[in-house]
């Protein structure tokens, strides 16, 4: 098959670019190498909507932080994705006002609102910051994301405005067929005019299969405490520490959908490294009640870990000098969330600039249809959707109160959740307290009955990561 353009990467950033693409009257087509969109960093982050202060002014993190931000909520309304503008904090003790200051100098230079509070200002936004804290630099537009929600929102969108998606495609190679690009995958080849790169932690090596720069890649780790969601109601707005060389630091702050982080770490690692280790979580032990006079670790309901990918100080955003038609995102680190509506918007630039036509669909949807929710039905709605559904009143997540009904949704939406987590990432089954101890083989048995697909052949997630090994009562244990 043969499209307009190809996106190659399923995180925030190519979620973004294919459905702003999509809404264009082109052909697009989205390769991921995973089992689902949103499976490297933009599953495991902070999930936080940056104001901008931090960034070198100049650089293009700011640029497309203050952008990003300035668009995001409108577009997690239109995609109907949980979110929260409930400002930021950096605190300090009495030491830390020069460094505030400085950061304060920073937010003008990147026109960001902010403003220096002392400590009687700083309770009053958040009334739980450590002893210690004598001032605070208070960013109102600051707020949390579900920042998978978004991208499978983003993703889901392109789908329903003619965008194709394949998972587990994996771009191993591109060659030049007859003026096209020609992708090389596990599910076979596809050309385009029009390659946009956005393949996160390989981008580099996407870079290198047309003869771009293979830029040299550092990986960094985030470890994280998730706190159960009795938590949410003691945390008002994102606490942060005076920012280091090593980063924004090891925050505090309520998610968009009720629980509360702390975390994360910033370590050097290797592609793909995920597995919490011992010492950060020793590290965050010492350094949440610096801010925070409230720590509950005894609260935690999950710990996970994330890979940031750097390359230099900035993002690289750009369109080929070598390669015709090509364009790249690479080394989109934190603040990557914040910025992908704003790097969607430049990229569609950058390929209109290579020749893209760029005509916009008549009928493209903008506003996605609402999703139901149990939780925020009235008793009278509810009853209604039972006697149309009876599997409206069948419970299946205890936890997050998920009924039968929004996980055959889930499964059957846009982009298709076939395995347990992207069951879970979509409506929250298995995200509470008991972490789909109770729920997880009854989510098995609903996609095999939805799909067809064997209970033994039911993965959790990414891989080899099938649940059901053995089928005991049938088995032969001679
Ligand atoms: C610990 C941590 C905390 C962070 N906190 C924040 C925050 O609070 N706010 C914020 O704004 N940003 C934050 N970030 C940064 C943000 O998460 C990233 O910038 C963003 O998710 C990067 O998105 P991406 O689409 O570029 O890459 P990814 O999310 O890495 O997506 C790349 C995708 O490409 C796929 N892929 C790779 N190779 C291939 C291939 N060859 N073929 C096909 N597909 C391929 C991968 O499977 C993946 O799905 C944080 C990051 C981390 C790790």
């Amino acid at each position: 098959m043969s499209y307009d353009v190809m996106v190659v990467g399923g995180g925030i950033v190519g979620c973004a670019v294919a459905d702003r693409l999509a809404r264009l009257d082109l052909s697009v087509i989205l390769l991921e190498r995973d089992d689902d969109v949103a499976s490297y960093a933009t599953r495991a982050n902070s999930g936080i909507v940056h104001a901008g202060y931090d960034c070198e002014p100049g650089t293009a993190k700011a640029r497309f932080n203050v952008r990003g931000n300035a668009m995001m909520w409108n577009l997690a309304e239109e995609l109907d994705v949980p979110c929260r503008k409930c400002g930021s904090l950096v605190v300090a003790p009495e030491e830390g006002l020069e460094g505030l200051e400085e950061l304060k100098r920073k937010a003008d230079s990147n026109g960001v609102v902010t403003e220096i509070l002392d400590r009687e200002g700083t309770l009053k936004k958040e009334p739980n910051v450590s002893d210690n804290v004598a001032y605070a630099l208070y960013a109102p537009e600051a707020g949390v994301i579900s920042p998978y929600q978004l991208a499978i929102a983003l993703a889901d969108r392109a789908v329903l405005n003619g965008a194709e998606v394949v998972t587990e495609a994996e771009v191993t190679a591109i060659s030049r067929e007859n003026n096209l690009w020609r992708a090389h995958t596990p599910k076979g080849t596809f050309d385009a005019k029009y390659v946009v790169n956005c393949a996160g932690p390989e981008a580099a090596a996407v870079n290198g299969f047309v003869g771009e720069e293979v830029y040299e890649t550092e990986y960094r780790r985030g470890d994280y405490f998730v706190l159960d969601n009795t938590e949410g109601k003691n945390v008002s707005t994102v606490i942060f520490p005076l920012p280091t060389a090593a980063g924004k630091g090891i925050l505090v702050a309520p998610t968009a959908d009720g629980n509360v982080i702390y975390g994360p770490t910033s370590v050097p690692t290797y592609d793909g490294d995920t597995a919490v280790t011992a010492e950060a979580l020793d590290e965050i032990r010492r350094s949440v009640p610096l801010t925070y006079a409230r720590p509950a670790f005894n609260k935690c309901i999950r710990i996970y870990c994330g890979v940031r990918t750097v390359i230099g100080h900035d993002f690289i955003i750009r369109k080929s000098d070598r390669a015709e038609n090509f364009v790249m995102a690479c080394g989109i680190c934190s603040p990557g969330l914040t910025s992908a509506p704003a790097i969607a918007e430049y990229i569609e630039e950058l390929l209109v600039s290579c020749g893209m036509e760029r005509r916009p669909k008549a009928d493209a949807v903008t506003v996605m249809p609402r999703k139901l929710r149990l939780e925020s039905l009235s008793e009278e709605r509810l009853n209604t959707l039972v006697k149309e559904n009876p599997a409206w009143g069948k419970i299946v997540c205890r936890c997050e109160k998920v009924t039968e009904a929004e996980i055959v949704e889930a499964i059957h939406s846009p982009v298709p959740a076939t395995t347990v987590d992207a069951v879970k990432r979509r409506v929250r089954a298995g995200m509470g307290r008991c972490q789909g101890g109770f729920c997880a083989t009854r989510v098995m048995e609903i996609i095999s009955r939805e799909t067809g697909m064997p209970l033994d052949e039911i993965r959790k997630g990414i891989g080899h990561s099938e649940i059901a090994v053995l089928a005991v009562k049938e088995a032969d244990y001679d």
